[in-house]
């Protein structure tokens, strides 16, 4: 992963984040192929390895049970209008969708992270590469779009993966699992739905 990607990264345990400190083993100029990004707060360590950092196994099955129903020679474009995906932004796509980060940072000029990509991706300083265990590893309120495929993200990880999203973010997941709170549906098919990240309450004072 490249340097500037990995800034963005934050420890998934429950305590308030901050910056994980890198530690290289072996790079290629700006990116890092091996090394280690560790927590200030828990200690935690997360291996780089082969330029994919882990925070997780992820689903071990890579669902091989699904059909390729994502293998669609306009899922770059599809998955950028679920979005609303504009230059210079930061989307996290998840699993089957992850193939499609290098073709939308492209198209756009943003950066994407592939999640447990079933498939490999090719990095770039616009696309990192990593794994999880359905938690999205990033500063709160940093990301402006999460695209979530069926590869078993409970309704309690999809809820959890809102934090990472800044208000009027798009969200999308399957329609097997329910829309989270925070999130405003603004759109539906058979297989996915589209949400908004609602805004902040703003109190309103009278004089
Ligand atoms: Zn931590």
């Amino acid at each position: 992963m490249f340097i500037e990607l990995i800034d963005g990264l934050r420890c998934t345990a429950d305590h308030p984040s901050i910056c994980l400190v890198a530690a290289i083993f072996e790079r290629e100029e700006r990116r890092v192929i091996e090394g280690t990004v560790g927590c200030p707060t828990c200690k935690l360590e997360y291996p780089i390895h082969g330029g994919v950092v882990s925070f997780g196994a992820g689903p071990q099955t890579g669902s091989a049970t699904e059909s390729d129903d994502l293998l669609d020679p306009d899922g770059a474009l599809r998955v950028g209008a679920f979005l609303a995906v504009t230059e210079g932004i930061t989307i996290a796509l998840v699993g089957k969708w992850g193939r499609y980060a290098p073709a939308v940072a492209d198209l756009v000029g943003l950066r994407a992270f592939a999640i447990n990509p079933s498939e490999t991706v090719i990095e770039s300083e616009r696309v990192g590469v990593l794994r999880s265990d359905n938690r999205l590893p990033f500063k709160a309120g940093s990301l402006r779009g999460v695209a979530i495929d069926g590869s078993g993200w409970l309704d309690a990880d999809v809820a959890q993966s809102t934090h990472a999203l800044a208000a009027g973010g798009r969200l999308v997941a399957p329609v097997s699992t329910a829309v989270p709170e925070d999130i405003e549906e603004i759109a539906r098919d058979d297989t996915y739905w589209v949400g908004e990240k609602r805004g902040a309450l703003v109190t309103l004072h009278r004089r």
